[in-house]
This record gives C-alpha cells, sequence and structure tokens, in this order.
C-alpha cells in the first residue's frame, strides 16, 4: 500500500467503489462514504459515525479529503466577490460570487486560462495553463460554501445558480465538466438542481450537441458576439473553425425543456457589432429559436483597440431586439473595485507564488444573467439521512 495518503475528494464513484472493494470493504461502503464527502461535506473521518471506529482509522491512515481552498478573496461594495482558489499544485483560479436580491449566483471556472484569446476577454491572454479536474470544479461549490460559513457578511446563506462563464471554455473540457456536472446534481450528494445550472459556451458546435446528450437538463449560454462570420473571426479565432450556422443548427437541435430558453450572450464592442444592422440581424438569427438575449457591454481592460458602446446605442439595440419579440436583457456594472466581470478573469498565470492582478483601471461587474427559474433551490442535507 502506498504511504501517500489517496484523497478521497478526487474519486469518482466508480473509483471509490474500486478503492474500497481493494480494502476489502462492502460495496455499499462506497456509497457512504460518498454521502458523506458530498451531502454531509465532511473533512475529517472522526464525523463518519456510521462507520466503525475501526474503519475510521484506517480511513486516517490510508486517505484524506482535501478540496481547493479560497487563498484570497476581493470584496466589493455591493457585495460582490471574488475568491482566488488555489488547487493542489499550487496553480490559482478564479470563482465569483454574485448576490442578486434572492439569488446568490457563482461563476466558476472550467480551466486554468483559456485557449481561445477573444481579443476583448482578458482571461484568453493567460493562454492554457491546464484544464480543471472534475473535483477542482465542484470543489469550487465546495471552497464556496466554506466561504459562506466562515465570512458570511451580507451574502445569502445558499448558493441559488451556478454558471460556467469564469475562466475557460467549458466545453473544451467536457469529460470533466460532465463528471463535474453529475457530481453536483448527484440527488445522493451535493443536489444542485441542474435547472439552475448554465454553461456558457463560446461556441463549439459538436460539444454543444454531446452536451445535449450527456447533461440534457442544464441551460445552455452561447456566446454569439456577432452575427456574421467574418465579424466572429475579426473577434473570436475560433469562430474559424465553427460557423454562425454550425452554431445555430447545434442550437436548434439542443433538447430544450418545457419553458426552457438558450441564453444568447452578445458583448457590445463600439464600432464592431453594435450598429442598428446587426440588431436586426441578430433577431433575424434567433428567429425560431428559443432564446433570449444577454447583451454585456464590454468590460474594459487595457492593451485593446475596443471600447464599450455609449448608452443610448446599448439601449437602441436591446430595443430593436425587443421590438423583434426577442427577450433581451442588459448586464448592468457592478462591483467597480474588484476585478471579476465577465473576460476579466485572470491573475499571473496561476504560479504558485501568483500575486492576484487587481490593477485593472475600470473594473465592473455582471449582475447573474437572467435565469428562468426563479424558485430556489431545496436546502442541502446537512448530515446523512
Ligand atoms: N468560454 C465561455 C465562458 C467564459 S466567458 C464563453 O465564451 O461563453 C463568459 C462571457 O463573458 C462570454 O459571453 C464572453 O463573451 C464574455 N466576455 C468575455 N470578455 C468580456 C469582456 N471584456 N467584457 C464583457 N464580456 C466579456
Amino acid at each position: 500500500m502506498s504511504s501517500t495518503p489517496i484523497n478521497l475528494a478526487a474519486l469518482s464513484m466508480t473509483e471509490l467503489q474500486a478503492l474500497t472493494a481493494r480494502w476489502g470493504w462492502s460495496r455499499y461502503r462506497a456509497a457512504q462514504l460518498w454521502e458523506w464527502l458530498y451531502r454531509g461535506r465532511a473533512v475529517s473521518f472522526e464525523s463518519m459515525t456510521n462507520l466503525s471506529v475501526t474503519m475510521r482509522t484506517e480511513l486516517a491512515q490510508r486517505a484524506c479529503v482535501r478540496w481547493p481552498s479560497v487563498a484570497e478573496r476581493r470584496m466589493s461594495a455591493d457585495g460582490t466577490r471574488k475568491l482566488l482558489i488555489e488547487l493542489e499544485d499550487g496553480r490559482r483560479i478564479e470563482s465569483v460570487l454574485i448576490p442578486d436580491e434572492r439569488r446568490l449566483t457563482l461563476c466558476l471556472s472550467t480551466q486554468v486560462g483559456c485557449t481561445l484569446d477573444c481579443g476583448f476577454c482578458l482571461t484568453g491572454r493567460m493562454g492554457l495553463s491546464r484544464n480543471l479536474k472534475a473535483y477542482e470544479i465542484v470543489g469550487q461549490w465546495v471552497a464556496a460554501q466554506q466561504e459562506l460559513k466562515q465570512h458570511p457578511d451580507d451574502l445569502p446563506a445558499r448558493i441559488t445558480n451556478l454558471v460556467f462563464m469564469g475562466m475557460g471554455e467549458p466545453l473544451a473540457n467536457l469529460p470533466q465538466l460532465t463528471d463535474a456536472l453529475a457530481r453536483l446534481t448527484d440527488p445522493h450528494g451535493i443536489a444542485f438542481p441542474p435547472r439552475r445550472i448554465t454553461v456558457s459556451t463560446a461556441g463549439l458546435a459538436p460539444q454543444i450537441t454531446e452536451l445535449g446528450h450527456v447533461t440534457p437538463s442544464v441551460n445552455l449560454a452561447v456566446s454569439l458576439n456577432a452575427t456574421d462570420d467574418e465579424t466572429r473571426a475579426r473577434i473570436m479565432p475560433l469562430a474559424a473553425r465553427y460557423s454562425i450556422t454550425d452554431i445555430m443548427a447545434a442550437c436548434r437541435a439542443y433538447p430544450l425543456g418545457p419553458r426552457r430558453f438558450i441564453t444568447f450572450e452578445y458583448v457590445l464592442l463600439d464600432g464592431v457589432n453594435d450598429s442598428d444592422d446587426h440588431a436586426r440581424r441578430l433577431a433575424a438569427l434567433l428567429r425560431g429559436v428559443r432564446a433570449k438575449v444577454n447583451l454585456i457591454p464590454w468590460n474594459p481592460f487595457p492593451g485593446t483597440p475596443f471600447r464599450r458602446p455609449p448608452d443610448v446605442r446599448i439601449a437602441r439595440f436591446q430595443q430593436l431586439l425587443l421590438d423583434r419579440k426577442v427577450p433581451t436583457y442588459v448586464r448592468k456594472s457592478k462591483g467597480q473595485e474588484i476585478f471579476a466581470a465577465c473576460g476579466q478573469l485572470h491573475q499571473n498565470t496561476g504560479q504558485p507564488d501568483g500575486r492576484s492582478d487587481d490593477r485593472s483601471p475600470h473594473p465592473s461587474h455582471h449582475p447573474p444573467p437572467h435565469l428562468p427559474d426563479d424558485r430556489p433551490p431545496e436546502p442541502l442535507h446537512a448530515g446523512l439521512s
């Protein structure tokens, strides 16, 4: 037996079953451990009172439970809180807690950095360090829960919505994302309602289809950001691989439950994609799709040619869509003093000794996206039933 303790948090259910079988434990013990880890959120083995003392002693010798932890936090006056989360290899990622009336949305990362290199997004400048593992994705939820317990301040006690809009492209890490979604929604564990989870993609068409097959009940958001391939390619290199036609075909085929919508995100860039024609073309593209649009006025950072459009332009763009019966929302800036908005998540490439970078001249934050289901989820069970 290896002397290095095995991190149970990092194991899938199948791996946990294999491990306990190797120890000669009955099969149901894996399920008990799973419930402790995810439903009871246990970090010590002493608390696992339905295991014998011998088993708990054995566990303490062989295993550990280590989740990613909050290394630093940035608070905004409006309650938005950016968490810098440290992974086992010392790299850091960011998750953002966004309160909005009764809602508390957690914005999750799926990669350390990102490969897509969208011109308007600061995370793209980091390049990709690596994909997150499923437990590091779930671990952001665990770390945020811990944060709420230890530093509640004015935040609501429970996370009501999850959005995969942090660092990285979720669908470029689909196997780990799928595993993480399974753990987050598992009724024997965290039991987070899938209808309150939104996965946002830059438009990897084949993976949109795959997501629809493997995890059909989560919400889909697509960062369209342009209405023709040429403009899109100017701001999103990924557009060379997947055309708007490919993306819209995948969206039209996406299995949507009753009263569900696909959210189309559209970063508004002054003089690039914000004309009346663009708005009309966007409405035309979405015809026949159960869609809503989130307009995101560009959140600035230095060293780009982009500008945020004037407010009147934003309002006009929204109105043109509303006139064409497309439900359209504008994300408002929030959290001026922290650097946590869409496309602003970046810190010194996540080196173990890296300091976070909050030198943005005009940081801002968006409120959570408008999700169709407004009810808070059922409370989580604190212990075992
Ligand atoms: N890769 C995924 C999720 C991360 S980006 C995706 O592309 O959807 C989350 C959202 O922030 C996307 O809609 C993206 O277009 C938007 N975004 C990125 N940089 C931004 C910026 N500087 N200002 C406003 N929105 C931005």
